[in-house]
């Protein structure tokens, strides 16, 4: 095995430390000779989720062949590795695109899985896991073993969320969609408030299966909660116009677009915040009928590095979801906190989320909302603000996101922690798997 001492940080460059990084040809048979290890894919989580400053982290991209793929059903065998992008460039053009996907297609299978990732359709389609048939995993005893709904079913599900902390994923056997075309037909509609809003995701999510809310941070008073809601459902063939027809299965490579460089700390000021939101503001508002995959769901994957945009202090992505009963003042409150706290507000998303899994799978019902806050002094005893609003509220954060929250917290917000413990202990009782966050949340 090789060890190589590299700097590691998430997508949101913070917090950032050298990591030692291990790689060898054979994982499967060496691994087992380390403990205090981390599985790592592209690095898509924003803060310290694969990441480990004290033991070992374990980049599982270079393991990315299809192994067999089932045209009639759908079904996928891969390795974990493998990305959604990979996926979608082999497969789009023939017609199969992935079942569920977030907000970026540079994720790893096995990364989806351990945070069980959701995406726009989630009020239908639910997380990652629903698109799971079975995976293949490297315990801490060196067994590799199958687990499905049916064998090793604690084991299976207990991933879903799990973090990489309870084994490798080796390989994966995932279900696609099938699909005539890789556009969307979509529909904008604007909420002046955010009771407005709400209702209209209520209602836009009982006709469409895809729905995303941009919410103005700006807003103040009546208008707190405004912003732009995005529905759509697949595009048919016959629904494109003739130059679409061309080429319906159409799929694009690696984006053109680059930040070259991490932007200087004094750029993210209240002019830019503006600038930025009166853009989305029209982006969102304006969208054309008609959208091909990747500005339906892959916007940001449209710049190289877009992360750097927000200096090399980084930024967190905060994410939480509260049930229907009580959101709207808890949304309301939170929105009032953003507004008054002093931590500069960036991207932000809402969504309803539909029936929820087990575990620690972050998907719950009821509204979720997401959005980016600069790293800055005052941004931590804000964030611990905003958590003391969500577990009143009964909610949780998601902690494929997170970058601040502590173990008591995290106990308090997901009711299965004990039991998932009960299977890390059984499958892992020397503790081999291990990470930041793992530590920082009190799961190892
Ligand atoms: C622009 C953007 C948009 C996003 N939108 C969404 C969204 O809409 N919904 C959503 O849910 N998430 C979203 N995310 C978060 C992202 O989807 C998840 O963090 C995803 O898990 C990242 O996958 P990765 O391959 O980069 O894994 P990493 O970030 O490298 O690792 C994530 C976790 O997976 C574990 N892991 C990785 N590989 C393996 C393996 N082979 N075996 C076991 N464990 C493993 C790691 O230990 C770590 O705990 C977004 C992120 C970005 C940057």
């Amino acid at each position: 095995m090789i060890e190589k001492r590299a700097t590691v940080t998430g997508w949101g460059l913070y917090p950032s430390e050298e990591n030692t990084i291990l790689s060898g040809k054979n994982l499967e048979k060496e691994l087992g000779l380390y403990s205090d290890v981390t599985p790592r894919g592209l690095g898509r989580s924003y803060a310290d989720q694969a990441m480990n400053g004290r033991g070992y982290v374990v980049p599982f991209t270079d393991r990315k062949r299809f192994l067999a793929f089932d045209e009639r059903s759908g079904s996928l065998e891969c390795e974990a590795g493998v990305a959604l992008y990979d996926i979608i460039q082999t497969l789009g053009p023939r017609g199969f695109f992935p079942m569920i996907t977030p907000g970026t297609k540079f994720v790893t299978v096995g990364g989806a899985i351990a945070n069980d990732v959701h995406g726009k359709a989630h009020h239908v389609d639910g997380s990652f896991k629903n698109c799971v048939e079975s995976f293949d995993i490297l315990l801490a005893s060196g067994k590799v073993v199958t687990a499905s709904r049916k064998k090793h079913s604690e084991l299976f599900h207990a991933n879903f969320g799990g973090l990489g902390l309870l084994g490798l994923i080796l390989r994966a056997r995932i279900k696609l969609r099938k699909i005539e075309t890789t556009y969307f037909k979509q529909q904008s509609f604007k909420a002046r408030n955010l009771d407005e809003m709400l209702d209209l995701i209520d209602e836009k999510d009982r006709e469409f299966p895809y729905s995303v809310a941009w919410v103005n941070p700006l807003a103040r008073g009546k208008s707190l909660g405004k912003g732009v809601l995005t529905a759509g459902d697949h595009a048919g063939i016959e629904d494109l116009s003739a130059s679409l027809k061309k080429e319906p299965l159409k799929v694009t490579g690696m984006p053109g677009l680059n930040v070259p460089f991490f932007m200087p700390g004094f750029a993210l000021n209240g002019l830019t915040l503006r600038i930025l939101n009166g853009v989305i503001n029209y982006v969102q508002s304006h969208a054309g009928q008609f959208s091909h995959y990747d500005s339906f769901f892959y916007p940001l994957d449209a710049i190289n590095n877009w992360n750097r945009g927000y200096g090399k202090r980084g930024f967190t992505q905060y994410q939480f979801v509260v049930p229907v009963e009580g959101a709207r003042l808890t949304i309301r409150k939170i929105l009032e906190e953003i507004g008054t706290g002093g931590c500069k507000p960036f991207l932000n998303v809402l969504k309803k989320f539909g029936k929820g899994t087990d575990y620690l799978s972050f998907p719950a019902p009821g509204y979720t909302f997401a959005i980016d806050f600069p790293i800055s002094r005052k941004l931590f005893p804000f964030l611990k603000r905003l958590d003391a609003l969500v577990l009143d509220a009964g909610g949780r954060i998601y902690a494929g996101k997170d970058a601040t929250l502590d173990a008591q917290s995290f106990a308090s917000m997901y009711s299965q922690l004990e039991d998932w413990k009960k299977i890390k202990r059984k499958y892992d009782p020397q503790n081999m798997f291990q990470s930041d966050i793992g530590r920082r949340l009190g799961l190892v």
